[in-house]
């Protein structure tokens, strides 16, 4: 369905929302040369590909801060051409992945790998966070110079929390001396132990063992305390707790250098999904009750969250079958989260599109210092257009992404990506 398409692309009459330079109004926008040359009405330009864009949203391209595209060590699951060929038909123009992979992202040449293997697929930029600790072990430094001269954009173990205080300290000295973001996945493992959901009611009457939400709250409270000391850039992962929102909230009316990110699962569902033990609502940090999703969303209104990531996680089939207990943490969702923000923010009045994009484009730009985001005259051409009020039906059977594990099979979407043009070129294009 992509096509080639000449240099030349005209966006026509669709609402331009650009969060950043605070423009929300109907026009039309010229590509070419890779970047945005006008923007304006009634333009005009002889031999250019055209897209018809009225009733639809123009927007930056959006930008995923947490994803895992498998590779290396896991292609069964994800490869980075499947996971970039998924970004691009959920809309994203950048994605950030994760280093846990098999060997893990911790040294100059992994970085350059995945950096490579996201240039061959040709769809969506890659980036990638080195890991903070040598093989995520959590006892020695990974070579956090040599990774941030190859391009890493931050440093994280995520999958588990950095568990040693003197080391998250340390980690964070060196990070500051490279102005890039420590990453956290905020899990205090003597908390957590076993847990596999939240811990309550809930867990006690489905027989699983519980994670505490003290099990994120005492580890990111722990790590504000080092920002207070370092000043070093500090993002918390997918927070997930009332009690985090409170926590970060603080912290940044203090000025500290804090951001964190939501993801859609926390936004939009609570443990009661795992009522019937379906896996594909087992997720790390797990689902929390309605009092914390309606904490997120709260957050999201008063500008303390300040990205919304997927942390787009590909298992196998056969893993996720296992019982609840034994099966691995994660779900898919890149390809369908626009529309499940919108169901969470949107429809529940909780913010308007700009806010939501802003979240979604210059926000996380901010937070891995990458000059994008923005679609001013000059800018680099990666746009997403869409049509905020199309209704389609969530089959995961037909994402390009090749794992499965996603919840909201058979959830009718409001919002759909119908184009997406990186550097200027059209990546994907929707079916029909
Ligand atoms: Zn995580
Ligand atoms: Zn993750």
């Amino acid at each position: 369905m992509v096509k080639q398409i000449s240099k030349k692309t005209l966006i026509k009459n669709g609402r331009l929302i650009d969060p950043k330079n605070k423009i929300d109004q109907v026009t039309d926008l010229l590509v070419d040369d890779f970047k945005v040359a006008k923007i304006g009405s009634h333009l005009t330009d002889s031999a250019v590909h055209i897209i018809d864009a009225a009733g639809k949203i123009v927007a930056p391209g959006l930008i995923d801060i947490h994803v895992h595209f498998r590779e290396p060590g896991d292609d069964e699951e994800e490869t980075i051409a499947s996971g970039s060929a998924a970004a691009v038909a959920g809309g994203y123009t950048s994605v950030v992945c994760m280093p846990n992979t098999h060997p893990p992202v911790d040294e100059a040449t992994a970085v350059e790998y995945v950096h490579r293997m996201g240039r061959q697929a040709r769809k969506t930029f890659v980036y990638v966070m080195g890991a903070i600790t040598k093989d995520r072990a959590g006892q020695e430094l990974a070579e956090m110079g040599l990774m941030a001269e190859a391009g890493a954009v931050g440093f994280t173990d995520d999958g588990c929390g950095l568990q040693d205080a003197a080391m998250m300290l340390l980690a964070m000295k060196y990070a500051s001396m490279f102005d890039l973001v420590i990453s956290q996945h905020c899990e205090d493992h003597s908390l957590a132990k076993n847990g596999v959901m939240n811990a309550g009611y809930k867990a006690t009457v489905l027989g699983l063992p519980g994670v505490d939400p003290l099990a994120e709250e005492m580890m990111l409270w722990r790590d504000i305390q080092l920002v207070r000391k370092t000043k070093a850039r500090y993002h918390a992962q997918h927070i997930s707790t009332a009690g985090s929102v409170k926590i970060i909230r603080e912290a940044k009316q203090q000025g500290l250098p804090v951001t964190c990110e939501a993801t859609p699962h926390h936004l939009l569902l609570t443990e009661e999904a795992v009522a019937d033990y379906d896996t594909n609502f087992k997720v790390n940090p797990p689902l929390r009750t309605q009092k914390d999703v309606e904490s997120l969303r709260h957050a999201v209104a008063d500008g303390v969250i300040d990205a919304l990531a997927t942390d787009h996680a590909p298992h196998l089939q056969s893993e996720k079958e296992l019982e609840f207990l034994s099966a691995p943490c994660g779900m898919v969702g890149i390809e369908c989260a626009l529309p499940l923000y919108r169901k969470a923010l949107i429809d529940t009045g909780v913010c308007d599109w700009s806010a939501m994009l802003a979240m979604l484009t210059w926000r996380p730009a901010e937070i891995i210092k990458v000059q994008k985001g923005s679609l001013a005259v000059g800018d680099r051409a990666d746009i997403v257009v869409i049509d905020p009020d199309a209704q389609w039906s969530i089959d995961a059977s037909q994402f390009y992404s090749k794992s499965r594990n996603c919840p909201y099979q058979g959830w009718q979407a409001k919002g759909k990506v119908l184009y997406t043009l990186v550097a200027g070129e059209v990546r994907f294009e929707a079916k029909g």
